[in-house]
């Protein structure tokens, strides 16, 4: 699948709920957003079915994500259904982590093959005032039980807010000498209704990356960390884990964009940022051929996103895309 520039699309990252049981102050209002209805959900063998014509057109590795995926019930199940459709050679997963002990067994049987955990603070109370939920989260409980299961190479991501938890960049990075895990800093995209969020809580990766190497040489990694996306990767001398910067506001890498999103209620979306979709629930319920239809969307996906300019469209939250 190439798009109209010619880049080649083989990542799909599809949501499987808007719901969530955390509200990242960056994220999600408190009071939530207007959910979608159950029926206009897909159903997991109406999402294996999109994946199954898609495969042969060249879609080769999938992301299950949200809102919170581990949310929906029964998610081993869907994760199985997409690991025997053909083509599909990578199965990863994006989660606040709070369902991971409980769960990573029965999705590492069930063909996952690696996790993403997203966790803002190593503090207790302040991974509470973040998420707005007091859940029990520990990013180490979480990560090991992943790792036990055999879901590695762990990522964890780090939205990096200014005054809030960019005091813990450096016991973040610190991680990454005793665990094989990548922690990658997410630059904050100042999207949708946050009101108490504005751009002088972005920490451009720069900074970041400077404020990090001022305590110990962090150099550019050249071993290639199993993923699809578009962090840069540093090490510490001799560290078993590594640290990336994911830079959305003050780097594009949208020229080598490989990727895009079905949301829950199966829209088809060609860009994080921007207007661009085509919807393929209502096709696919009519027993419609979808083929036409990515034709349709590729040719249509956008050069880059608009987040730098503040046009980020009718977006509310990254949870109605999959993030
Ligand atoms: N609930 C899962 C999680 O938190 O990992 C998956 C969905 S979440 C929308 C996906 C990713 O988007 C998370 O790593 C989250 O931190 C990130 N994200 C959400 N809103 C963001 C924002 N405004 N700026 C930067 N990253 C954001
Ligand atoms: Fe939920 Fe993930 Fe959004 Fe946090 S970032 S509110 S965990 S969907």
């Amino acid at each position: 699948m190439r798009d109209q520039f010619g880049r080649s699309i083989e990542y799909l990252r599809i949501s499987v709920t808007d719901r969530c049981n955390f509200r990242c102050q960056y994220c999600m209002p408190l009071e939530g957003l207007p959910w979608l209805p159950k029926a206009d959900i897909l159903r997991y063998e109406e999402i294996a079915d999109i994946v199954a014509q898609l495969a042969p057109l060249g879609l080769r590795r999938l992301r299950i994500t949200g809102g919170e995926p581990t949310i929906r019930p029964e998610l081993p199940r869907l994760v199985r259904l997409l690991r025997d459709i053909p083509g599909i050679e990578d199965i990863a997963l994006s989660t606040n982590g709070v369902k991971l002990p409980q769960m990573a067994g029965a999705l590492a049987d069930a063909g996952l093959h690696r996790v993403n955990i997203s966790a803002d603070s190593l503090r207790p109370e302040r991974v509470a005032a973040i998420a707005r939920r007091d859940l029990g989260f520990a990013l180490h409980t979480a990560a090991l039980a992943a790792e036990q299961a055999g879901l590695g190479p762990i990522k964890v991501n780090v939205v990096v807010m200014r005054g809030i938890n960019d005091d813990e960049l450096g016991d973040f990075a610190a991680l990454t000498r005793e665990h094989p895990w990548h922690v990658r800093f997410i630059e904050l995209m100042p999207v949708g209704e946050l009101r108490d969020l504005t751009w002088e809580h972005v920490v451009p990766s720069d900074e970041i990356l400077a404020r990090l190497s001022a305590v110990d040489a962090l150099l550019p990694d050249a071993t290639p960390v199993q993923g699809n996306g578009p962090a840069a990767y540093y090490r510490y001398a001799g560290a078993p884990g590594s640290v990336g910067v994911i830079t959305p506001m003050t780097h594009t890498y949208c020229e080598k964009c490989n990727r895009v999103r079905l949301t829950a209620d199966g829209r088809l979306r060609t860009c994080l940022f921007g207007e661009h979709e085509v919807p393929l629930r209502d096709a696919l319920r009519r027993g419609e051929p979808l083929a036409p239809l990515f034709t349709r969307a590729l040719a249509e996906k956008p050069r880059e996103h608009a987040l730098l300019q503040l046009r980020v469209g009718g977006l509310r939250a990254l949870s109605e895309v999959g993030g």
